[in-house]
């Protein structure tokens, strides 16, 4: 792995279902009254750069029985995930990347961030290997279990509705089975995400890190390790065209130049 000067912080969050009062056939759309809003319960975060997984749970701040009561906050890890974040910002610009994360995860959080009266984070850069499915091909599904199944990266593991049932309602000792699956589970998702991110990376375009390196770097992953090939046509100019020898994606020299000659000829690394 090259050395880069931000930090690319694969993630995924676990939430509760929301509990209502509801009437039948159609209960989203007839329900008179929120008991609980949808909470936070797990959260898995990996620093590519610091290869380091970090997770928490709901299961960290209480005992079973009051998970069971429903009646839990998930301030306290609200809390602990706004603490890493504002201390991952300390270590360099960051890259937050999930899968669906743009409509999903980074609302929720911001969602309970808000409620809880927590410091507004500075702007999130963000990739979200959902949109680069749908940018990339046409897939049968852009779910993140069926592209990995279908690239071979590999399933999810075990049934969400069990394994959310047994974290919540289950007596003590399946709780104790269930919240260790639970943490396998986020962290699988994120390992999916990681592996998934890379199978896509060379067809499609992502936020541009080449800005947080020195010198003339690669736009998807940074490296200085490219490869010049041919040049590539503007309006009225040439772009010389690089190719990165680490994620195969293609981009070009920030400098344009008169004719394609002058382009091939010029040195690389600009
Ligand atoms: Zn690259």
């Amino acid at each position: 792995m090259h050395k880069t000067n931000y930090q690319r912080i694969f993630y995924d969050i676990e939430v509760s279902p929301a509990i209502a009062w509801g009437y039948p056939p159609y209960f989203e759309f007839n329900f008179i009254k929120e008991i609980e809003c949808q909470k936070i319960m797990s959260i898995s975060m990996y620093n590519e750069r610091k290869d380091e997984m970090w997770t928490t749970t709901i299961e960290e701040d209480y005992v079973p029985a009051t998970l069971r009561s429903m009646a839990w906050s998930d301030k306290k890890i609200v809390k602990r995930i706004h603490s890493h974040l504002v201390k991952s910002y300390k270590e360099g610009d960051i890259i937050l990347i999930g899968h669906n994360s743009d409509k999903f995860d980074i609302k929720m959080l911001n969602a309970r961030f808000v409620y809880w009266g927590l410091d507004s984070l500075p702007y999130l850069q963000s990739d979200d290997t959902i949109k680069m499915a749908r940018k990339s091909g046409k897939f049968a599904s852009n779910s993140l279990d069926y592209l990995c199944t279908h690239f071979g990266i590999g399933g999810k593991i075990g049934s969400h509705a069990y394994l959310w049932e047994q974290c919540i309602m289950g007596d003590d000792d399946s709780q104790e089975w269930a919240w260790n699956k639970m943490r396998i589970y986020n962290e699988r998702d994120v390992e999916m995400t990681v592996e998934l991110y890379y199978k896509l990376l060379p067809y499609v375009k992502v936020t541009n890190v080449s800005k947080y390196q020195g010198s003339k770097a690669c736009d998807s992953c940074g490296s200085t390790d490219y490869t010049a090939r041919g040049c590539r046509p503007a309006l009225k100019r040439f772009y010389k065209r690089y190719q990165c020898n680490i994620c195969s994606s293609w981009f070009r020299s920030d400098k344009t130049y008169k004719t394609r000659e002058e382009a091939l000829s010029a040195p690389k690394g600009v």
